[in-house]
């Protein structure tokens, strides 16, 4: 007999972080995790993660409002249903629910993890088998302080832990950025590849100028130099400036990963599973990128384990041309998980263990879960 969806259990999980992390839109000093277990009728259990990144300030989903979603929407729809088909809950959850891809992008991992360990087979099995199984994993330089960033930058280096870097810029004024980017591509930049991010904040006219700067000192790859409300002034980029131009913000779901390729953008599409719906629906727009020779970078909302590893099982079964940013846990405190995942010469290996292959710790789990108010 069919297993069906017993139970949906969530919890807000805060986490701090290891320093203050500085984007140009807040500075994080904690990370709330909004972990989702949905228990199966066979006793089997799946867990997922919905993470964004300073509560409103990034996306449109708050963790509180993502939880709420969960076991007001989600949870009626979903018990009861037979689990062993997920394109037949995704369906029924799109029909259901609009937007909320935070959210459903826990439940479809949750269901992929419960059905992985169902079936025996770990996720990236489920979505078709990976390429790779160990994937590169760039490091964020973003303490706000460019000496401290240079030596953070040195002392990963030396240790072998990553061999690219992105900066978080965008918050300061155009010329103390490109200082700041200089300074840190001259200290590291034969070693390590460099990247930056400017999270929307410049307007056509300084992204015009930012960005050839930026291509001139020899950055890598510019990350959401304008606002998404802004395409054409991306896609003019794009086709300008000669280091390729990152979109993130501008482009969640396939749709937007197709309209914005048939406009002309010809850069890279940061994934995340949690603008997609999940480790499945984002590859739909992953393969909408390919057909149109855009390249793939594995983005994060620096979730932590559990988020992590499910974005790392979609990776997995991709050629990623620019990597992955999935070094969310090592930016927190402390692990949820009874087995945190090893970062080693630039890398993270899959796990391979049936589902996600990570489990919770509860005791972790109940420490640092929200109480909820009398
Ligand atoms: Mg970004």
């Amino acid at each position: 007999m069919t297993a069906t969806v017993e139970r949906i259990e969530s919890w807000l999980v805060d986490v701090p972080t290891i320093r203050p992390h500085k984007l140009s839109m807040t500075t994080m000093g904690c990370q709330t995790l909004v972990i989702v277990r949905i228990t199966r009728s066979d006793g089997i259990c799946g867990i997922g993660e919905a993470t964004t990144i300073g509560g409103l300030s990034y996306g449109v989903e708050s963790p509180e409002a993502i939880q709420s979603a969960i076991t007001h929407y989600f949870t009626p729809l979903l018990r009861g249903q037979p689990t062993d088909n997920l394109n037949a809950l995704t369906a029924r959850i799109n029909s259901a629910i609009k937007g909320n891809t935070f959210a459903k992008s826990a439940i479809e991992t949750a269901l992929l993890d419960a059905q992985g360990k169902a079936l025996g087979l770990p996720v990236s099995t489920l979505l078709g088998g990976a390429l790779n199984t160990v994937l590169p994993v760039l490091w964020t330089l973003a303490s706000g302080n460019t000496d401290n960033d240079i030596a953070e930058g040195q002392r990963l280096l030396d240790e072998g832990r990553h061999r690219a870097f992105k900066l978080k810029i965008g918050a300061r004024e155009l010329e103390t950025d490109l200082r700041h980017t200089r300074a840190i591509v001259e200290a590291l930049g034969d070693r390590a590849s460099i990247r930056v991010d400017v999270n929307q904040a410049w307007d056509a006219t300084s992204a015009a100028r930012g960005c050839r700067e930026l291509a001139a000192m020899g950055v890598d790859l510019i990350e959401q130099p304008v606002s998404a409300e802004d395409n054409a002034a991306l896609i003019r980029l794009s086709q300008r400036i000669e280091t390729a131009i990152l979109a993130d913000e501008s482009v969640a779901s396939h749709f937007d990963g197709y309209r914005l390729a048939q406009q002309g953008f010809n850069g890279a599409y940061a994934l995340k599973i949690a603008k997609a719906g999940g480790p499945a629906s984002v590859l739909k727009l992953a393969h909408v990128a390919q057909a149109a020779g855009i390249g793939l970078y594995g983005g994060t909302m620096l979730e932590g384990t559990v988020g992590t590893v499910a974005s790392l099982h979609a990776w997995s079964t991709l050629p990623l041309q620019w990597g992955t940013e999935m070094f969310g846990p090592l930016l927190l405190k402390d692990d949820i998980v009874s087995l945190p995942l090893s970062f080693t010469d630039g890398c993270v290996a899959l796990p391979q263990a049936p589902g996600l292959g990570v489990e919770l710790d509860e005791e972790k789990l109940q420490f640092y879960a929200r109480k909820q108010r009398e």
